[in-house]
């Protein structure tokens, strides 16, 4: 792979990357076509990602289909899909881990422990060896792109970020690899994510300016459903995370919630009342 982005580069090729855990949804293709349109090169990583994944948490689970995932990739512009082995990426003597502090203190961190020192590590590693110009990155992983980005930041990096906005399913369910974790009547229940999070617009639409209050009601919506079990509701300043009581100029309202076994995460960022 490093051999092949130096020929690139050496032909002066600008190259947008699109690091991926597999099992393609229209969010991580819409970062694929917006990759072609940032770059004449395009590459994709497939890589299911262990160091960012806890104990008991859904490593071996992930759904994983390569051959699925590279016959949807035909039919977008990709020069080269990555898909390293967990041996290629970790050998045994593999002992570096990257450490971004504070912002990895707050929000999914909390039920995460080492979560984001597992993404940072992996993406730096994926950033040296395929030496993008741009990376594409997905706003439904809000907290994952401001660690990437204050990551590139700290460290020098020349890399670009793109941040993505959410594709969502026809009723609003953002994508997720995790959502064919759902039964149907937990799917019908992860709906309220999304709603939620368009109430929280609505109010700040209405003129509500207590972000306290809007999370209070996102938490009772979840309550009045008895399949979801909240893990945060919070308003955040949208690059520092940390928490806001009143709306500022551009609030984000992330959310985490436990729907059976499935863990599933969202937000909406509210610029002066109206919804990105
Ligand atoms: P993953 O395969 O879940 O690690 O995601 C790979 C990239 O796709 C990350 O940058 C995600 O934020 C992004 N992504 C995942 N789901 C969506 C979505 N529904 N909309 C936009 N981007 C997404």
């Amino acid at each position: 792979m490093h051999a092949i982005s130096n020929r690139y580069r050496k032909e002066g090729r600008k190259i947008a990357f699109v690091p991926t855990m597999g099992y393609l949804h229209d969010g991580h293709l819409s970062l694929v076509r917006k990759a072609g349109q940032m770059a004449e090169i395009v590459i994709v990583s497939i890589f299911v990602n262990p160091t960012q994944f806890g104990p008991n948490e859904d490593f071996e689970r992930y759904p994983r289909d390569e051959v699925r995932d590279l016959d949807l990739l035909k039919d977008y512009k990709v020069d080269v899909v990555f898909s390293p082995t967990r041996e290629e990426m970790y050998p045994e003597d593999h002992v570096t881990r990257i450490h971004v502090d504070k912002i990895t203190k707050v929000l999914c961190a909390v039920s995460r422990p080492g979560h984001f020192e597992g993404v940072a590590t992996v993406v730096m590693k994926l950033m040296q060896i395929v030496q993008p110009d741009f990376m594409m990155l997905g706003q439904k992983d809000y907290q994952q792109a401001m660690v990437i980005q204050q990551m590139i930041r700290d460290l020098n990096s020349p890399v670009e970020i793109i941040i993505c906005p959410t594709v969502r399913e026809s009723d609003g369910l953002a994508m997720s690899s995790r959502n064919t974790y759902l039964n149907d009547k937990e799917r019908k229940a992860a709906l309220l994510v999304s709603k939620s999070l368009d109430e929280a617009v609505s109010m700040a639409e209405e003129g509500e300016t207590s972000a306290e209050k809007i999370c209070e009601r996102i938490r009772e919506l979840y309550d009045e459903n008895g399949l979801i079990s909240v893990e945060y509701v919070e308003a955040v300043h949208p690059r520092t995370l940390e928490p806001v009581r009143k709306l500022e100029e551009i609030t984000l309202i992330a959310v985490a919630v436990t729907i059976g076994k499935t863990r599933l995460i969202d937000n909406v960022l509210i610029e002066s009342g109206s919804k990105s």
